[in-house]
């Protein structure tokens, strides 16, 4: 068997809540991730999915947890030296800040609703991770941004500005962006919850052609109609913890835990 392109040990997350108390959301989690595979993340709302998508692309900092992703790791509990006096925050050196951009890179990211720049073309939107944030070459970034508007459908738009565009439209163009940076893993948070339902296929339809393509993905989502038709693992989140995993026909189509049971049950 091949090394697994994710490898996350004790993800533990916390955060702060008023006066200071702490809210843990994540306790301890083990999970891997298998190179060209899609891992659909589900469960409850507040169960902790968005927390664990958000850890592992450092959006949310873990309070503790190693966490590989490509050939980038991170030990989240020594990460930044915990700050006197403010709880859990902490101080990062250069060194830390240098190790966690790289870590970032390894992952893009797909939100509910793109905040697309405005006043560029989507084209120009695609380009801008590229060129500013990793300096690759202005003329080689358009051209691969051509291909991608291609691989999602969206050739015929280049030059348009984002509100000229469908939700669903804008939605492929925040995936096409994503891509654009050639990240390890594309990491999906309700990418179609924001959407008008008419919308949803379109944009479900370029995650499975990324899927067939043999793109690692991991997405949070409720469409599990879908997660059964992409998902090569199925992680089933409650109170924080991973509760169930395992290929689709097991933890959504005979599920052996009780806590999947009645989710899926509430849910189909
Ligand atoms: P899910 O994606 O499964 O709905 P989340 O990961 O969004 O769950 O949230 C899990 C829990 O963490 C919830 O109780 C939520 O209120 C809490 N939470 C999430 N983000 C924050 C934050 N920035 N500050 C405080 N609590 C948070």
């Amino acid at each position: 068997m091949s090394t697994p392109v994710i490898e996350a040990t004790g993800l533990t997350k916390s955060f702060r809540g008023p006066k200071g108390a702490t809210i843990p959301v994540l306790h301890d989690n083990d999970f891997t991730v298998d190179h060209g595979s899609v891992t659909v993340i589900i469960g409850p709302s507040g169960s902790g999915k968005t927390t664990m998508l958000r850890s592992l692309n450092a959006l949310d900092i873990p309070d503790a947890g190693v966490i590989r992703i490509g050939e980038v790791s991170v030990d989240f509990a020594t990460v930044g030296k915990p700050r006197p006096g403010l709880g859990s925050g902490r101080k990062f050196s250069r060194a830390d800040n240098a190790l966690l951009a790289r870590y970032r890179l390894q992952s893009g990211m797909v939100f509910q609703s793109h905040n697309l720049f405005p006043n560029k073309t989507v084209l120009a939107n695609i380009t801008e991770g590229p060129v500013i944030v990793q300096k690759r070459d202005a003329e080689q970034a358009r051209a691969e941004a051509h291909e991608l508007l291609d691989q999602v459908g969206l050739a015929a738009q280049a030059e348009q500005l984002p509100h000229q565009l469908s939700g669903g439209q804008q939605q492929r163009v925040g995936i096409a962006r994503a891509l654009a940076m050639k990240p390890t893993v594309v990491l999906f948070d309700e990418p179609t919850s924001a959407l008008d339902p008419e919308l949803v296929g379109d944009v479900l339809g370029v995650i499975k052609d990324l899927a067939t393509a043999g793109t690692t993905m991991v997405i949070v989502t409720h469409e599990i109609r879908f997660a059964q038709q992409v998902a090569n693992q199925v992680l089933f989140i409650d109170g924080g913890a991973i509760v169930e995993r395992g290929a689709p026909a097991d933890v959504i189509g005979a599920p052996s835990n009780d806590r999947t049971k009645t989710f899926l049950k509430r849910i189909l």
